[in-house]
């Protein structure tokens, strides 16, 4: 058992923000939600551009990025209220610049950036000025939930490196201006070892995207890409950390990446839970309300206790983090759990709201379509369980 005690007070200026944060995304985010009914695959830059302006001008921005970039320097625990609070509409998290995959390579850059590549990508990242992407993910037989089976190459040439290989399911790869690419940099397809993080300028020749990959989400700016890396030299100093350490630093990425996609997914959830409520609170079937039916109560009850345990096992992982753990059997408890709970939340609010639940007229079936990918990317529920499974038993022993 795990007995160390858990301190999740809230100060008055963190309570205050999350206030601002739920007020900014009811009165400016929703209503730009609307007018793109929540898909952002192919949303402009224009609108990007608009929402964070405003998210800055109301004090909401970057609630993740350090203060002296100019962010507001939360710790996991804060995150976790504020990206909530952003979560409830598709759009939050990209107006406040705490949207996947950016927000989890601002946390990688700024624990393992040298000083240039601060100043050049993580300056930029965290003024909402770049826009990045983080490549791993290969056609089989490469890397996936098995990051080992990595087959994309870089080799020593004159002065640097040349990287060559392909990658699918690269978010915001489309307009990116820069790529954190995983190269193996030693070993074979399969060891444990050998990736190294490089980072790749968009206008490089030897990096182009290959296709946009049709999805079912569309929540997520730029789409998901297909790209190629074929011949593309790269100097030593887009060598992000040490050479052949990227396996090690993904986890640094991966664990906290995927907590505060559980805060965000949250925030979608409650939303669902809300637009359920108000439904079952006013619509009559069989001369009572549905709040009124036991079945329909039952649902409400379920996604309540989702939406609760979620948040604990969130705030329980969050916790962790700040105290410096690497909390790898916590963020993947909570992960597995909230992936599925999520699903359940939203599965539940468009059955109770019958036909009008799968329409376009409410973004319901909108939300059922983004949470679904949840459960496979940041590590399959089955691998997570996998993982999870392993490290108890070595406890054990
Ligand atoms: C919407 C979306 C966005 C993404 N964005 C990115 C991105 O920005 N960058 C990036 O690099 N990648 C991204 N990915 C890729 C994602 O990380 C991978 O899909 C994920 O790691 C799984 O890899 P795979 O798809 O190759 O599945 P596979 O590795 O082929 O696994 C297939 C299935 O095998 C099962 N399985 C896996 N492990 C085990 C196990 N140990 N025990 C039992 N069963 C198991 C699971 O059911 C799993 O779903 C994204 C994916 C999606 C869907």
């Amino acid at each position: 058992m795990n007995a160390m005690p858990i301190d999740f007070s809230i100060d008055d200026r963190l309570a205050d923000l999350v206030r601002r944060t739920e007020s900014f995304v009811s009165t400016i985010v929703i209503p730009a939600e609307r007018d793109v009914h929540g898909s952002l695959h192919y949303a402009p830059e224009d609108l990007r551009h608009r929402l964070q302006s405003q998210a800055k001008e109301a004090g909401v921005f970057a609630p993740g990025v350090p203060a002296e970039l100019g962010g507001l320097g939360l710790d996991t625990r804060g995150q976790a209220l504020v990206l909530e609070a952003a979560g409830y509409s598709l759009l939050g998290p990209l107006a406040l610049n705490c949207a996947a995959p950016d927000e989890g390579n601002m946390h990688l850059l700024e624990r393992i950036a040298d000083d240039e590549q601060r100043k050049r990508y993580l300056a930029p990242l965290a003024a909402g000025e770049l826009r990045s992407c983080f490549a791993m993910t290969e056609p089989a037989p490469g890397a996936g939930s098995d990051p080992a089976g990595l087959t994309t190459r870089a080799t020593r040439v004159p002065g640097g490196w040349r990287i060559d290989g392909s990658k699918w399911f690269i978010s915001g790869a489309r307009g990116a201006g820069v790529a954190i690419c995983m190269a193996r940099t030693s070993g074979e397809p399969g060891d444990a070892g050998g990736a190294t993080m490089f980072l790749v300028d968009a206008d490089n020749p030897g990096m182009r995207v290959v296709r946009d990959i049709d999805t079912l989400d569309e929540g997520l700016f730029g789409g998901h890409s297909e790209i190629e890396f074929d011949d593309c030299r790269v100097s030593d100093v887009d060598v992000l950390g040490e050479v052949d350490q990227g396996f090690g630093y993904a986890q640094v990425r991966l664990g906290p990446a995927r907590l505060t996609h559980c805060m965000r997914w949250l925030g979608i959830a409650r939303r669902s839970q809300d637009i359920a409520l108000a439904r079952a609170r006013e619509r009559e079937v069989f001369g009572q309300r549905l709040a009124e039916l036991g079945m329909v109560q039952r649902l409400l009850a379920d996604s309540e206790i989702d939406i609760e345990a979620s948040r604990s096992l969130i705030w329980r992982a969050a916790w962790q983090l700040d105290q410096g753990g690497r909390a790898a059997q916590e963020t993947s408890i909570a992960k597995t759990f909230v992936a599925e709970a999520v699903g359940r939340v939203v599965d539940r609010a468009l059955q109770i709201c019958g036909a009008l639940g799968v329409s376009n007229d409410i973004l319901l079936s909108r939300f059922y379509r983004e949470v679904r990918p949840f459960r496979i990317y940041d590590g399959p529920s089955e691998t997570h369980r996998w993982a999870i499974a392993r490290r108890a038993v070595r406890q054990a022993g």
